[in-house]
């Protein structure tokens, strides 16, 4: 750090474990009250600084800008909204990134993982490429994961600090990677989740309350991990025989659904989305095929467009 950029910054904090949290919605002051539990000495900034205040009052220090912010520490945590909002950021600590690590922890598309760590790369600063699985609430513990991926190398060296706020789950050096499986298990998650709510909305229309709908709910959630363990080695194998469930089946099954929706004045967007798709490919000639067949079909129907 330079004498100039490090002058507002107290002189004690250089003998503690040191790291850096830019971004501090409800993540990121999860990210760095982790930090201080574990004792490190903690840098933080915001654009809305007043969402600093209580960290500040448990010990971290409030860095004047980001430039300061990222100048004060090798590791630079990063937990912003998007990529958009990385790049606003980045683009403002340009003069001091060189030599800095930037494990970027918030959501975007893998593409977009490898332009940043690109951008870095040409101003001489590392980045690991970080996609956190828990809510902030699972932040400090060992059980939460978060994937990583980046050079293995800056994966290593700064392991312990990454560990202090989820397990780390290193996918390996392409930056795009741990973006991808982040993005394909909320693919699951926010479909389950958007299950959930549209089947929630159509019980409330009918005057079932969330507490009497709960067990249903959660037994029918159940099934989900006993199914994708079935279908996981037919999808590898390639085998999408109609012995246990059609294509046919789902078809007439999400109809109903849609209709029930819109029967109960709730929106039937969501299941009228998967009767296309599932339509489409019975149309197509998989009608007596197993549901899994749409992993291909979703690609075909991609490549179609
Ligand atoms: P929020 O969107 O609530 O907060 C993100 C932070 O980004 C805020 O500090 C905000 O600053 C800052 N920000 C947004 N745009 C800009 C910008 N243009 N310039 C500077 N700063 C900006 O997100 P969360 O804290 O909930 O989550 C952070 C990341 O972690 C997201 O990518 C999210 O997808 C991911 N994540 C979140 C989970 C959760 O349950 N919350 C779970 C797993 C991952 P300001 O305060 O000024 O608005």
């Amino acid at each position: 750090m330079s004498v100039e950029l490090s002058a507002g910054l107290s002189a004690e904090r250089q003998s503690k474990a040191s790291v850096t949290v830019i971004g501090l919605g409800p993540m990121g002051q999860a990210m760095a009250g982790a930090y201080l539990d574990a004792g490190y000495a903690v840098t933080v900034w915001n654009r809305t600084a007043a969402r600093a205040d209580e960290l500040v009052a448990r010990g971290a220090e409030l860095a004047p800008s980001a430039e300061v912010a990222v100048a004060a520490n090798e590791l630079v945590v990063l937990s912003l909204t998007d990529y958009d909002a990385v790049f606003a950021v980045l683009e403002s600590v340009e003069a001091v990134v060189a030599g800095k690590v930037i494990a970027n922890l918030g959501s975007d598309t893998p593409e977009r993982a490898r332009e940043v760590a690109t951008w870095l790369a040409e101003r001489g600063a590392g980045h690991l490429t970080g996609g956190v699985q828990v809510p902030p609430s699972g932040i400090g513990s060992p059980e939460s994961s978060t994937f990583y991926s980046g050079p293995v190398e800056l994966f290593r060296r700064h392991r312990a600090a990454l560990e202090v706020l989820t397990g780390a789950d290193y996918r390996g050096d392409d930056p795009g990677l741990a973006q991808l499986y982040y993005q394909i298990q909320m693919d699951l998650f926010w479909s389950s989740m958007g299950g959930y709510l549209h089947a929630m909305a159509i019980a409330e229309a009918n005057g079932i309350s969330a507490e009497e709908f709960l067990p249903h709910a959660v037994a029918t959630a159940s099934l989900v991990p006993r199914l994708i363990e079935f279908y996981a080695p037919r999808i590898t194998a390639g085998d999408h025989r109609g012995d246990v469930d059609r294509l046919a089946m789902a078809l007439a099954g999400i109809e109903h659904v849609r209709h029930t929706a819109e029967a109960s004045g709730v929106d039937g967007a969501l299941p009228a989305l998967l009767a296309e798709a599932f339509g489409r490919a019975a149309e197509a000639g998989d009608g007596a095929a197993s549901l899994s067949v749409m992993v291909g079909r979703f690609r075909a129907a991609a490549r179609a467009r």
